[in-house]
């Protein structure tokens, strides 16, 4: 491992190693440090949706950050998916990638009125294509009676995670990135405008620039950093093989699918097409898999009943990086810069948002976002060692479902 880099990047998930792949194009000698193998964070476990429209209403924008703003973030979620589209696909990236389009469905008949507003307002601000579908118009795509209607965006994908991440690794490589595991950043210091970080194999390393990655992993000797972005986790159950007529009785279509409702379900299948893949927020809180695959599995039984006698084979938690206004943000405190906060939707914005915070870095035009004018928040709720307030929004959660 070097001892002096021009540029030290913090966590080797999609942003860290996107991060990295701005600053080695622009020359700049380029080390990511992983705490774990990278990828091991959510990159390598997440459901492979791609999709980056924001998680809130353009009036939930715009009353917190400003009309401008709200208008030029959802501008940019299609433009964010057509450049890591291409990254995918300019560099034969084989990540399982189909156009299959993305479904989110409405748990009730309120839910599926707000959907036609959040529908009326992304065409309206930005080229994104959404469909609205009635009740009447779901059968072709699920087999339930569960939910009111939902909206259809035709341009988000689907991709298998981990084989994404193994393409951006090698990609990576190949451009001059030096990428080390388990390895992790302690703490960091500041010296004649050098970095010195200090490292758990007792060595250090400086660095001219440091480039924060740590999302839902970022640990509590980085405080400005924890006590804005928090860890929920989401947890993945994988059903055993079915029969092509048994999954085809559940999901008819190959759409990725998604619930409007807070445990935040989201389904797929498998990219051989022989599995169920089932996520949600089976807690705030860490919980055992055991605990998590049961919760889950009366969720799948609740929309569908003949999963009851169903096996599952595999189950997974991850991190996701939520922030206090649920948008993610670019940009740089006391000379680091950052990308995080993508709450749980970043297979397209963690890359796009690294390439972003790596162009920052380097001073490079190419950085420029509308992300980088959705300051973190702080709040006082989480001034602790760790985010407690979440055993209460727990509770909350479940009472409401
Ligand atoms: C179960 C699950 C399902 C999801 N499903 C979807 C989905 O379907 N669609 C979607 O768009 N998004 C989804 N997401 C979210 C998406 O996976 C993340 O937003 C994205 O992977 C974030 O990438 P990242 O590189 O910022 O963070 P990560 O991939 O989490 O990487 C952060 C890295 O930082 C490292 N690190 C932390 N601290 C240190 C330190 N001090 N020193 C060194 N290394 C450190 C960690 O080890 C980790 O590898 C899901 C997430 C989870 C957990």
């Amino acid at each position: 491992m070097p001892t002096k880099v021009d540029v030290l990047i913090i966590g080797g998930g999609y942003t860290g190693l996107c991060a990295a792949l701005a600053t080695s194009e622009i020359g700049a000698h380029t080390l990511v440090i992983d705490q774990a193998n990278p990828g091991e964070g959510a990159s390598t476990r997440n459901g492979g949706m791609f999709g980056a429209h924001p998680r809130v209403s353009w009036e939930k924008v715009k009353n917190t950050f400003g009309e401008i703003v709200a208008d030029a973030i959802f501008e940019e979620a299609p433009i964010a998916l057509n450049f890591v589209r291409d990254i995918i696909q300019k560099n034969k990236i084989k990540c399982d990638f189909h156009n299959s389009g993305r479904i989110q469905l409405a748990w009730t008949k309120d839910h599926f009125t707000s959907q036609k507003k959040m529908a009326e307002n992304i065409t309206r601000k930005s080229d994104a294509k959404i469909d609205i579908l009635e009740k009447k118009d779901l059968t072709e795509y699920i087999s339930t009676e569960k939910y009111y209607g939902g909206i259809h965006f035709s341009e988000h994908c689907s991709l298998n995670p981990k084989k994404f991440h193994d393409g951006l690794i090698n990609f990576a490589l190949s451009k001059g990135v030096q990428i080390n595991s388990n390895i992790e950043a302690k703490r960091i210091d500041r010296n004649n405008k050098k970095w010195t970080v200090f490292l758990s194999n007792g060595r250090s390393i400086n660095a001219s620039k440091i480039i924060m990655a740590t999302n839902g992993y970022t640990g509590n000797n980085f405080p400005w950093f924890f006590r804005r972005v928090f860890p929920i986790p989401s947890y993945i159950v994988v059903t055993e093989e079915l029969s092509d007529n048994f999954i085809r009785s559940l999901i008819p279509s190959n759409k990725m699918l998604v619930e409007t409702r807070s445990k935040h379900s989201y389904f797929r299948k498998s990219p051989d097409n022989k599995r169920i893949i089932f996520g949600g927020r089976a807690s705030m809180l860490n919980i055992t898999n055991e605990k998590a695959t049961s919760r889950l599995k009366e969720t799948m039984i609740e929309i569908w009943p003949k999963m009851r006698e169903i096996n599952i084979d595999y189950s997974w938690s991850g991190n996701t990086g939520f922030t206090f206004n649920q948008l993610p943000h670019v940009g740089r405190i006391n000379k680091i810069n950052y990308a995080m906060g993508f709450c749980g939707s970043g297979t397209v914005l963690s890359p796009y948002l690294g390439y972003k915070v790596g162009y920052q870095a380097m001073c490079d035009k190419r950085g420029a976002t509308a992300f980088s004018s959705t300051n973190l928040k702080f709040s006082t709720l989480n001034l602790f060692s760790k985010p407690y307030f979440l055993n209460i929004l727990d509770i909350w959660t479940r009472l409401k479902s």
